[in-house]
């Protein structure tokens, strides 16, 4: 996906600036495990300004619905995020006078394209390990159900259950055993 931008006007001199609302399909993103479409369409504005030293300097936000799987119960679900857009462009030939540790595309035929830009700016704003509801109960390791719908009386082997620490302390009766 590319998304080019003309910035013939914002060059011709020092000061100028563009500004561009618009909306864009961004690309499915894969990050690490976790894989994340779009619900629709992500909006943007952005404003283009000429900084001096052929160098254009671009900010705005982006905004977009996500669609995400929890890492918990495996269900896909609607992740809005908003993003602001921070990135910078320079003619060939000034790529020295940029400060090293910013992080520049280089203008062709006055020319960029913005949609790295966009992507990178939403994607930082995904989650390591998204979750559908910061209470989310999961899926059952025992018997594979989603908790959140159907709750389970499954027992999952735990030191911390308080009749496990009884029936240590008080050894069962073989012989009472199924007399009830
Ligand atoms: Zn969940
Ligand atoms: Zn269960």
């Amino acid at each position: 996906m590319r998304l080019p931008v003309d910035l013939a006007g914002v060059l011709e001199a020092l000061g100028n600036t563009m500004t561009i609302t618009d909306r864009v399909v961004l690309d499915d993103v894969d990050l690490g495990a976790e894989h994340y479409s779009f619900a629709g369409p992500a909006d943007y504005t952005v404003t283009f300004t000429n900084g001096g030293a052929g160098q254009i300097v671009a900010t705005g936000t982006v905004s977009v619905t996500a669609r995400a799987t929890c890492v918990r119960c495996l269900q896909d679900f609607d992740l809005p995020v908003s993003a602001a857009i921070d990135a910078y462009y320079v003619l060939p030939g000034r790529e020295a006078e940029i400060p090293d540790e910013q992080e520049y595309d280089v203008i062709h035929e006055n020319r960029v394209d913005l949609y790295p830009a966009l992507e990178q700016s939403v994607a930082v704003e995904f989650p390591f390990a998204p979750v559908h509801d910061a209470a989310c109960k999961g899926i059952c390791p025992v018997c594979g159900g989603d908790r959140n719908v159907t709750p389970c009386t499954c027992e999952v082997a735990a030191p911390s259950s308080p009749f496990a620490a009884l029936k240590d302390m008080l050894p069962l009766d073989d012989d009472k055993l199924g007399d009830s």
